[in-house]
């Protein structure tokens, strides 16, 4: 009889049933952890352990629609590791959402604050829908059901969750109100990504894509000292996959150091101006339309043709998947820094590090948002806030400490940075959970 293999071709193991394997993103997650834990020589049970989710909670969550008819969403909530603290992480409202996602979403939760060296674990949480197809008063239903669905495991000391792809400050204010009116007082801590009115941080919104822009600018630096690129920033050209929260922020950080934006995309389709794009303007267009489509001022063009522009710069803000093998040899910009959470698989890791490109991996470039989430968690606990400058300074000093770190194992291991930023996190990560030890 042949011997059956998982994914990532190692034997199947017969005590796992392989619910959690079945996306790509799940997959590379598992295959990234074991190129690095081979790379540092990892502790085998804590990679056993880390290879598997701590929970998931899987929800049926039914909505009475505005047409008088009941509609039943899948939804999730997945802590991966709580070693570190209570799980963190957002809450997904996407047409894809599945377990094996949601859990590998969770997973990259994990690292990046070990990474960046928060007090908190690794969760995520979503709903499978495409949330354009509900009104306002849907969602709200939606998301107050939801919340009473996992109210049992989340919480400030348990689980908080954030924003992510489809969902706002205000499912968050949905979520915060839930929670307090079934706990009978406010609990401003068990969301982050809050408005500012009910306990929100400054900077919150912006964090996310500030980070991604810091992570390129020292990239440039390292590389300059390297002699291995003289990149100037306002020299550049780059293009943004992806225009909703991080993707605007990132262009328009871009946009005011002088870099040209050439073009940048949605779910719908992208739009390119070889002199580079007027970001704020087409932001304002955005949020007049919410969609780029019909943006007057541009030519239209495909996400696939965005990818492979002749551009300095790309930075991936949408989703994951989004450079495989399929088109990996399209890409021509030499820095990439990940917005989005894992959307280069890792067979077009290895082949475009091959190449010289530099890739600033999600679980750093894209850690701002966590990091300004763990400042607001601090600041509801404690009912005292700071103002947007020191948070900033806080965000930039926490992204730089972290990129010296991985960059440091980059050299070390002599390995790219996403196995590099692996490392950096297991390294920790695994300090503390063999503390901890086994329980019982
Ligand atoms: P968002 O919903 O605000 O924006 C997502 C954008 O991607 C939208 O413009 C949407 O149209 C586009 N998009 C969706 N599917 C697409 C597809 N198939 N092809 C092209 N474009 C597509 O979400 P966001 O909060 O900006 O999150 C974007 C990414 O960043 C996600 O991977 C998320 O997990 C990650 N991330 C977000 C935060 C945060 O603070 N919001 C923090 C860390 C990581």
């Amino acid at each position: 009889m042949s011997e059956q293999t998982s994914p990532s071709n190692t034997p199947v193991n017969p005590l796992r049933s392989g619910i959690y394997d079945t996306s790509p993103l799940y997959q590379n997650a598992v295959m990234d952890l074991e190129f690095a834990g081979t790379t540092m020589g990892i502790d085998p049970n804590v990679l056993e352990r880390l290879k598997l989710p701590k929970r998931a909670l899987c929800v049926n969550v039914p909505v009475r629609m505005d047409d008088g008819s009941v509609k039943v969403f899948e939804g999730y909530r997945v802590q991966h590791n709580t070693t570190l603290g209570p799980g963190k992480g957002g809450i997904r409202f996407h047409p894809e959402v599945n377990l094996s996602e949601v859990s590998a979403l969770a997973m990259l939760m994990t690292m990046k604050c070990s990474l960046v060296g928060l007090p908190l674990g690794g969760a995520k949480g979503g709903i499978r829908l495409d949330p354009s197809q509900l009104s306002r008063a849907e969602q709200q239903a939606l998301t107050r059901r939801y919340t009473m669905e996992i109210i049992n495991v989340i919480g400030p000391e348990q689980d908080i969750p954030a924003p992510d792809v489809g969902t706002d400050g205000q499912h968050m204010a949905w979520m915060m109100d839930t929670y307090s009116m079934a706990k009978g007082n406010a609990v401003p801590g068990v969301v982050t990504g809050k408005p500012i009115e009910i306990g929100g941080s400054l900077g919150r919104p912006e964090s996310t894509g500030r980070g991604v822009i810091y992570v390129i600018e020292h990239a440039i630096e390292l590389l300059k000292k390297k002699n291995l690129g003289n990149f100037v920033l306002k020299e550049c050209s780059a293009v943004v996959h992806g225009f909703g929260k991080v993707g605007q922020v990132a262009a328009y950080e871009l946009f005011i150091r002088g870099c040209k934006v050439v073009a940048v995309s949605d779910y719908f389709g992208g739009i390119y101006d070889k002199n580079g794009l007027n970001i704020p303007e087409v932001m304002k267009y955005m949020a007049a339309n919410r969609s780029l489509k019909g943006y007057p001022k541009a030519e239209v063009i495909t996400n696939e043709q965005l990818i492979g522009l002749p551009v300095d710069i790309l930075i991936p803000a949408a989703i994951d998947g989004v450079v495989t093998k399929a088109n990996m040899k399209n890409v021509k910009a030499k820095i990439i820094s990940e917005g989005a959470n894992g959307p280069i698989t890792s067979e077009a890791q290895h082949y475009l590090e091959s190449q010289g490109v530099t890739i600033i991996p999600d679980i750093l470039a894209n850690a701002g948002g966590v990091i300004v989430s763990y400042f607001e968690w601090v600041q509801g606990m404690q009912q005292f806030f700071w103002n947007e400058k020191e948070i900033n300074e806080k965000l930039a000093e926490v992204m730089l400490r972290s990129f010296n770190r991985v960059a440091d194992n980059a050299e070390k291991y002599k390995c790219g940075m996403k196995t590099a930023a692996l490392i950096s996190s297991v390294e920790r990560l695994s300090q503390a959970m063999l503390l901890r030890g086994l329980f019982p």
